[in-house]
């Protein structure tokens, strides 16, 4: 007999219905309207139903859905020399997610050293906290029991040291380690930045030792720090990066970006994917480009940035018993609860505001990337009456 819920029950899902979605605000069955600070979690980087993208999406679904990548695909063409020409990378590869970027990282790391004499070099030293998927070799990367537990033997080769611990990561870098992946601002581990300094240093301890440098930047990239990508604010690029999230503002796809050295095992045969770089896919991400890369965007932004964490630092002020820290760049904001971070994102989506929890006890503000300062402010408003009415209990 089937059982009463169909589902797998791997969520706690929050009884809410949404129907449309426009800009910032989602919109339920029943006509109710929300302020979106989470935007998926960092995903709809230009809010919902953005008409650029409708646009993008729907013309090409009229002309072509899906093609093997057997064939010429100019959409990713096009993707791929616009990502090329803005970033450190020379190559790209198309993926559907996230973690599989990530995956594509992680083998193009160890193909670079096994085509070049050097296939004992099979290790990745990741951080404590972070988050690079859900995969059997993903979730060896972020190494958290709480994700591994019962998935059988965990996939060999990957090493975690505490965050930020310059002198651990320096002694687990071996002449067996491909590479260290790390994300520069730790997203479901907290919203935790890595220090810039820190960063140049890891980018160091990686050419001192023969080792790539991987970059996460599947939360922190395409504009959600007021960078294109988050290493920017570092002044070192990786070998690699995982890019997700809001490339695809909603349509689910991933890239791997790579220099060419580091991408030279990657030969035909070695790799590949039935839907990665699909044109439907490449419609929506040069369209995100155009609007990303628009002059004065990421200004914008970093202006309406500084306006929103500017007042959580006034609300941190203000309600010292809820509030510990305010931490973060750009659009991707942590507040670090004093009380539980659940309670806290109950109390805002109450006042019909939407934010996402996190690790270390963190409530996540990601809005959208085009999100104005008048909906700033809304937001603002929006958690000082639920963090009132927290404190009154
Ligand atoms: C979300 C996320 C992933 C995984 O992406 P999926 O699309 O869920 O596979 C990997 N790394 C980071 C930093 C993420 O935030």
């Amino acid at each position: 007999m089937a059982s009463a819920a169909p589902l797998y029950e791997t969520y706690n899902r929050v009884p809410l219905r949404f129907e449309r979605g426009e800009g910032v605000w989602l919109i339920t069955d029943k006509g109710e309207r929300y302020l979106d600070f989470g935007a998926g979690i960092a995903v709809s980087s230009l809010g919902h139903s953005h008409p650029h993208l409708v646009d993008a999406l729907t013309g090409q679904a009229e002309k072509l859905w899906h093609l093997s990548n057997l064939y010429e695909i100019p959409g990713q063409e096009r993707l791929a020399a616009r990502l090329v020409e803005v970033t450190f990378a020379d190559k790209a590869f198309f993926t559907n997610s996230g973690a599989e970027a990530l995956e594509c990282a992680i083998k193009t790391a160890r193909r670079h050293f096994y085509i070049n004499g050097e296939p004992e070099r099979i290790g990745i030293v990741t951080m404590e906290g972070a988050f690079h998927g859900r995969t059997l070799a993903t979730i060896a990367a972020g190494g958290q029991a709480k994700y591994l537990e019962g998935f059988g033997p965990k996939a060999p080769g990957f090493d975690q040291v505490p965050f930020g611990d310059l002198d651990a990561l320096e002694a687990a870098v071996t002449d067996k380690t491909a590479g260290v992946l790390i994300e520069p601002v730790q997203g479901e581990g907290g919203i935790r930045p890595i220090d810039p300094e820190v960063l140049r240093k890891i980018r160091k301890i990686c050419d001192d030792k023969g080792a790539l440098l991987i970059l996460d930047e599947v939360q922190s990239g395409v504009g959600r720090t007021g960078r294109l990508f988050a290493h920017e604010w570092a002044g070192i690029t990786p070998d690699i990066m995982a890019v997700a999230k809001g490339i695809g503002a909603g349509f689910p796809f991933g890239v791997c970006l790579a220099t060419a050295s580091a991408a030279d095992g990657m030969t035909a045969g070695t790799h590949g994917t039935t839907y990665g770089g699909n044109p439907l896919a490449m419609a929506v991400g040069n369209a995100v480009l155009d609007v990303i890369l628009e002059d004065g965007f990421l200004d914008h932004l970093g202006d309406v940035a500084n306006a929103l964490s500017q007042g959580l630092v006034s609300l941190k002020d203000r309600f010292p018993d809820l509030i510990e820290d305010v931490r973060g760049k750009g659009l991707m904001l942590g507040i670090k609860c004093a009380k539980s971070n659940m309670e806290v994102v109950q109390a805002f989506r109450a006042e019909n505001l939407l934010t996402v929890p996190a690790g270390d006890n963190v409530v996540r503000l990601l809005p959208p990337l085009n999100l104005t300062a008048d909906e700033a402010r809304e937001g603002l408003k929006r958690m000082e009456a639920g963090l009132e009415k927290l404190t009154r209990g």
